[in-house]
């Protein structure tokens, strides 16, 4: 393996834990962080969690689980071309989406909402909250003790006010600094990922259409070539080819850009990358706006249309419902978490209470949510 670069992340420069521990044997800590990732239960729970499409739609749909597992593969390999920290980028993309309720964004905007009096709902802030205390398997401490890096990569951005409550993590959002590379790379590995899976799952879902498609440039460039290659080629495999072929322009020219980026700005180290007024990973100005166009028409014909719309619309009753019904009484929660929330409740009254029952709710798969509401408020279910 090559050596990475001086403004990488390294087991030497890191900030460390929140809990002292020996280093680990014969892994880095950024790969027992990653290990510890999936080891975690709401690791496991992504699987049967939403990414636009409901998880029982279909098999062939994306889940958190196999996005986060696609951010990874682009995360890592930015990483090896940039000599960044492979490992860390692994960790933050399995991890960066753990915070997420059942039913995507419809479920996120609901919970905010029952929130908004004890404090808000916001699934970044919740991924952080996951690893730090909701996960309870180690002896020495809550959580599962990330190193500073990891943490930092998985608060992609938070408000002014919860960033003063957050102490370390939150730091960088007061004095306007950026995260660090590997974090960068994540980020745009993130949104090259769901653009991708999002055309290929509204085309597979019959929700867009090619022809629509071929409004965006970026789809209509790489289509055309493929079809001028083989004319002869239809259905999924013309889908995919051009699918794959976005994905790599994407790549290469976030890989370009940030190399020359890096080059100019010239960080001796990881503390150098922190305090540089912009991001240093990114994409060219032309490849952000066409990329901005994709999203645009993603937005427009496929986040908003009314078969997506009709679930986000039955999404947010259970949510709320859910919400509702916990809080005006608890005893409808199993005893754990009724125990829990008693707990929270002794410790910071209603705020403490309507914390516990959110995140017993957030911790749901979208099939969990679906049954708790039929056994809470189905007169004909078993409960
Ligand atoms: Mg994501």
């Amino acid at each position: 393996m090559k050596e990475l670069a001086c403004y990488a992340a390294s087991d030497a420069s890191s900030r460390g834990r929140r809990y002292q521990e020996a280093a680990p044997n014969y892994r880095s800590e950024y790969q027992r962080d990653r290990d510890r990732i999936v080891h975690s239960g709401a690791f496991r729970r992504l699987e049967y969690k939403t990414q636009v499409f409901v998880n029982h739609e279909g098999d062939m749909f994306r889940t958190r689980l196999t996005h986060s597992i696609e951010v990874a593969q682009i995360a890592r390999s930015i990483a090896r071309i940039l000599l960044i920290n492979e490992d860390l980028c692994e960790t933050i993309a399995l991890a960066h989406d753990l915070g997420h309720t059942p039913f995507g964004h419809a479920g996120q905007d609901a919970l905010n909402r029952c929130m908004s009096d004890y404090g808000g709902f916001e699934h970044n802030l919740q991924s952080l909250r996951t690893v730090d205390e909701l996960e309870q398997r180690y002896a020495d401490f809550p959580g599962l003790n990330l190193t500073f890096e990891s943490r930092e990569g998985i608060l992609k951005h938070c408000s002014l006010q919860k960033a003063r409550e957050l102490g370390d993590v939150g730091e960088r959002f007061i004095h306007k600094q950026q995260p660090n590379l590997e974090a960068q790379a994540v980020n745009l590995a993130d949104e090259i990922a769901y653009n991708n899976h999002d055309v290929d799952d509204g085309l597979r879902a019959e929700l867009i259409t090619l022809e629509s498609l071929c409004e965006v440039e970026l789809f209509r460039e790489q289509y055309e070539t493929v079809l001028q290659s083989y004319p002869e080629l239809t259905g999924r495999r013309l889908i995919h080819e051009t699918i794959r072929r976005i994905i790599n322009l994407l790549v290469v020219d976030l890989v370009e850009t940030s190399q020359q980026s890096l080059q100019k700005a010239n960080p001796a180290n990881i503390d150098d990358v922190r305090s540089q007024s912009s991001p240093l990973i990114g994409f060219s100005e032309k490849m952000k706006s066409q990329s901005l166009e994709l999203k645009r028409f993603l937005r427009k014909n496929l986040y908003q249309h009314y078969r997506v719309h009709r679930m986000t619309r039955k999404a947010d009753r259970i949510i709320q419902d859910l919400f509702d019904g916990f809080m005006n009484d608890i005893k409808l929660l199993p005893p754990e978490h009724q125990q829990n929330v008693k707990e929270h409740e002794a410790n910071s009254g209603d705020t403490g209470k309507a914390r516990a029952v959110s995140d017993y709710i957030a911790g749901m798969t979208d099939r969990y949510a679906i049954m708790e509401h039929k056994r809470i408020f189905d007169p004909s279910e078993l409960t």
